[in-house]
């Protein structure tokens, strides 16, 4: 088994005096800021003009441009979207690392793809929740948290797991567990995790499932809450008691079903499929695509996501899920479950 940190096992002192600069407060960025402060980390916020800085100043935090912010830091934690963290970093962190700061990641996507390359003198770990930052936040004031990994790609001082774990533990992560892993296994788990399973693959199979009973002349509405909203109901079980819960409280019936279906849908060409995902990600061709796509200002992205919002799954449960406002979600990214 691997080995998981709890609170006890974590030295938060190795944060005192040090200040943590956090850049971005958006979905992790609000929900670390916060959690941080209210352990009695000194936090202070890098960010441009706009939205984000308003807010954060609202909730009463020292805003500062990145470049600032970077300079009167000790521990940098890079909380923008992973497709600009490489010209946030070169323009306004990279100039203010000085010997013995730390760069700290939520996901390893650019250090572990070479598309930023910090210098030897610095710490470079990964804090990364397993979970979405509004999770993040709300767990943390319930006296609970959502794990997290650690992982060091650098250790210029010495101490950097230290203040890895310090830092998740400060964010509430340890009173879940923190394990350790690399930036290697973390970026890729991450990745197919998302594509394969909880992202690509779970939208795909709900929208097949919906195709074919509608196709079939069943009711769109019927279709919608068969397929998608009771999707909920059964994940919410596995989470609990994973799949002996959910067998456990689902009918014979039903179960019966799953073990004879289940196999005939995830095929073992489905399986190869996965294999090749895992390994466009393991080979940087996944990676290479989504940069050359954010390059050119995202063609492909925007076209499947103008397609994707008109399917008729979309159509008819947005007029379904009006009448249920108990179900609706909070349009602040991260409520609306982000499988990071
Ligand atoms: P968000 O999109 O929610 O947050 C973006 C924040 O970055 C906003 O505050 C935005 O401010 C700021 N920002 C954007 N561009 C710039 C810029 N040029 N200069 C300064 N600030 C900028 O990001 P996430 O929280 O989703 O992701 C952050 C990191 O956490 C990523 O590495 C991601 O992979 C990782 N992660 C995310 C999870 C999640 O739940 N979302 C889960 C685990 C890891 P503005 O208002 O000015 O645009
Ligand atoms: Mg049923
Ligand atoms: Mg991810």
């Amino acid at each position: 088994m691997a080995k998981v940190y709890y609170n006890g096992d974590v030295n938060e002192q190795v944060l005192e005096g040090k200040t943590v600069a956090i850049v971005g407060y958006g979905s992790q960025g609000h929900a670390h800021a916060q959690n941080l402060r209210e352990s009695g980390v000194d936090v202070i916020i890098g960010l441009r003009p706009g939205k984000s800085w308003d807010k954060a100043t609202e909730d009463g935090f020292s805003v500062y441009s990145v470049r600032e912010a970077s300079a009167k830091a000790d521990i940098i934690m890079i909380l923008s979207p992973d497709e600009h963290q490489p010209a946030i970093y070169k323009e306004s962190i990279e100039p203010e690392l000085t010997a013995g700061k730390a760069l700290v990641f939520a996901h390893g996507f650019n250090i572990h793809f070479n598309q930023i390359v910090p210098p030897e003198h610095v710490d470079v770990f990964l804090a990364a929740p397993k979970g979405p930052g509004h999770l993040v936040r709300r767990t943390y004031t319930e006296g609970a948290g959502v794990p997290a990994l650690i992982a060091v790609y650098q250790d210029a001082t010495g101490q950097a797991k230290d203040i890895a774990l310090a830092y998740a533990k400060q964010i509430g992560a340890a009173r879940a567990g923190v394990l350790e892993t690399t930036f290697k296994e973390e970026t890729e788990t991450d990745l197919f995790g998302e594509q394969a399973v909880l992202c690509g693959g779970t939208s795909a199979l709900v929208k097949a499932g919906f195709e074919t009973l509608v196709e079939a002349g069943y009711q769109p509405e019927i279709a919608y809450f068969e397929c998608l909203h009771e999707l909920k109901l059964i994940v919410d079980l596995m989470y609990e008691g994973g799949l002996e819960y959910m067998r456990y409280s689902i009918s014979d019936t039903a179960q019966w079903g799953d073990f004879q279906a289940g196999p005939r849908i995830v095929t073992d060409e489905t399986k190869a499929a996965m294999k090749e995902i895992l390994s466009d990600i393991q080979k940087g061709k996944f990676a290479k695509g989504w940069i050359l796509e954010n390059k050119l200002n995202r063609p492909e992205y925007n076209a499947i996501n103008e397609a994707e919002k008109n399917h008729p799954l979309e159509v008819v449960g947005r007029e379904l899920r009006e009448m249920m406002p108990f179900v609706k979600a909070s349009k602040s990214k991260g409520v609306v479950a982000n499988a990071k």
